[in-house]
């Protein structure tokens, strides 16, 4: 186990601007990051500065020159009403992870860590190459939707439901692409997991290869898809290529904004952005960025990846930290995380030799160091959306038979049920009709029947997740009631045996002939049927005709029939 830090940041100093006139798509504030004087000075040469803290700009700018920040690398928020609105902490924008998700783990271990050891570096490089190979993928260029095409195809071929979803970035068309898989128990809740993968750099139209930023990103987010596409889980799953994050968030606002005017319910966004430079000499970890509302959204994936990677993790809690992604999740109360192999843009370890030039290419990559970061992110969805394995097996062996007699309690097994609640079920017969016993917690893997008040029979055990992932008892249960509610012999007329069936426990069989000779006299055990090869007991076979039975249970009740048997 680790020990986690956290990093507590202080809070900013725009919680005392007031915005009178911020009205969403009429005039844009924006957020830039700067990291000394220099950096400043820039920033106010081409925007009005409304207001200064620590490490960030809150400025009013040009389209034009949101444009060249962004190519200077300068990270760059455009800002909505909603910003300031969750800062001012409205009740009402926050969707809460407690009460959304459980807690850590009723996952099938050993499915997550198997889907984990599939994905390797060979992929992980091979997307970026394809995704370097665009060129570009600029928000303006024509390569940009090339690669979204290339995105959406992808994805189909894991069998997923593939939308796009468009929106305007300063007067190009941009597109992000949403991929989903529906869950199969709370299909209205989703977990997302994003990336951008628009690029940028100083020649930006022709050259822009991105592969850190944010290839790294979306080679997960499709690894991802790729993987759990294979699974089933609880809550829905939204697989999101984001473009616009350069110009300042724009579509991962579109979409966040169209979450909450749907009234989505949001379990979180795990949003990957740089995820492979590894700067030598620095600590080899994984940052993960959080604010205050999102702080129990990484303990999780804390826990997570303790069970599965034991990637080195620094956190950090900033509800100030703005600068990918997630910050438009944030920004209408959802819980959001970034994962990014640096805290941000002025961090030793940011990739800053390369970032948003032509040199961010896949060979200035560390893929050991993407690989593990990866595989934090992927797990961390298979256990936010509740990944599942819906064969449920009883436990007992094949053709086994248990009895009880009622009243008894019966204790069902079963194993695999990675879902909130099983419904156990018996039926006389194999995947007949069932009768419900009890709806019970799967993870508690076993429930003790009282069988009181069932009749006496032999039963087959069902067990049935919500999604209707359903499992059979390989083997029957007798109950044995000390009545003959449920006595039949068959066949009748009988020819070569005839079966006694709804014993009660230690039962007398005779069987006379009309005549009132004894041709049987016979004790059963603790059983549920008795078949009788209709010779008698002095070895003579029973002839033609119809015979007395008298049945007699252990306290002197006695049940009287006839049996017919025929040549
Ligand atoms: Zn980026």
């Amino acid at each position: 186990m680790f020990n986690v830090m956290y990093k507590k940041t202080a809070v900013s100093a725009f919680l005392i601007f007031t915005i009178t006139s911020c009205a969403y798509a009429q005039e844009y504030y924006y957020l830039l990051k700067y990291r000394n004087n220099n950096d400043l000075e820039k920033i106010k040469s081409i925007a009005q500065v409304l207001n200064i803290s620590a490490d960030t700009t809150f400025v009013k700018m040009d389209e034009k020159n949101v444009f060249s920040a962004a190519i200077s690398g300068v990270p760059i928020k455009r800002v909505t009403e909603n910003y300031f609105n969750k800062q001012a902490g409205l009740k009402s924008l926050s969707a809460g992870f407690s009460s959304d998700i459980k807690t850590f783990s009723n996952v099938d271990q050993s499915s997550v860590t198997e889907m984990l050891s599939k994905i390797t570096k060979v992929e992980i490089s091979s997307y970026i190459t394809i995704l370097q190979n665009f060129n570009t993928r600029y928000f303006r260029s024509a390569q940009c939707n090339v690669a979204k095409d290339y995105l959406v195809q992808e994805f189909k071929s894991f069998g997923l439901d593939v939308s796009t979803q468009s929106f305007m970035n300063y007067g190009t068309l941009n597109y992000n692409v949403l991929a989903v898989k529906p869950g199969k128990y709370m299909p209205e809740k989703i977990c997302v997991i994003s990336a951008h993968y628009d690029s940028t750099s100083d020649d930006y139209l022709v050259n822009a290869p991105g592969a850190d930023d944010n290839a790294t990103g979306v080679a997960a987010v499709l690894l991802a898809a790729k993987y759990l596409s294979a699974y089933e889980f609880s809550y829905t799953i939204v697989f999101a290529c984001f473009s616009g994050e350069e110009q300042g968030l724009i579509g991962s606002e579109a979409y966040a904004r169209n979450l909450y005017n749907q009234n989505t319910q949001v379990i979180a966004d795990i949003n990957v952005d740089m995820i492979g430079y590894y700067t030598q000499g620095i600590k080899y970890d994984l940052n993960l960025t959080t604010n205050r509302n999102s702080q129990q959204l990484v303990e999780f994936i804390s826990q997570v990846n303790d069970t599965y990677v034991q990637m080195p993790l620094d956190i950090n809690v900033n509800d100030y930290a703005w600068w990918s992604d997630h910050s438009s999740f944030w920004d209408f109360g959802y819980n959001a995380v970034e994962f990014c192999e640096a805290y941000d843009w002025g961090s030793p370890d940011f990739n800053s030799t390369n970032y948003h030039t032509t040199h961010d290419t896949l060979d200035k990559l560390d893929l050991d160091f993407t690989l593990k970061n990866t595989l934090v992110a992927v797990a961390s969805v298979a256990e936010l959306a509740d990944l599942y394995v819906a064969e449920l097996s009883v436990l007992q062996p094949a053709g086994w038979v248990e009895t009880v007699t009622r009243g008894e309690t019966y204790l069902i097994k079963w194993e695999n049920a990675d879902t909130e609640q099983v419904s156990l079920y018996y039926s006389d017969s194999f995947q007949g009709t069932q009768k419900l016993i009890a709806t019970v917690n799967g993870a508690l893997k076993s429930y003790s029947w009282n069988t009181s008040g069932v009749v006496s029979g032999r039963y087959w055990l069902c067990l049935k997740t919500q999604s209707g992932a359903e499992d059979w008892s390989s083997g029957q249960l007798v109950i044995l009631s000390n009545n003959f509610e449920s006595f039949i012999i068959y066949p009748n007329p009988a020819r070569t045996e005839a079966t006694f069936s709804g014993l009660p426990p230690f039962t007398n069989i005779k069987v006379y002939n009309l005549a009132g000779e004894l041709l049987i006299n016979r004790t059963t055990q603790n059983q549920f049927s008795f078949t009788w090869n209709l010779v008698s007991d002095n070895h003579g076979r029973a002839g033609t005709g119809v015979y007395l039975c008298v049945l007699e249970n252990s306290i002197g009740d006695k049940h009287i029939c006839k049996l017919a048997i025929t040549k």
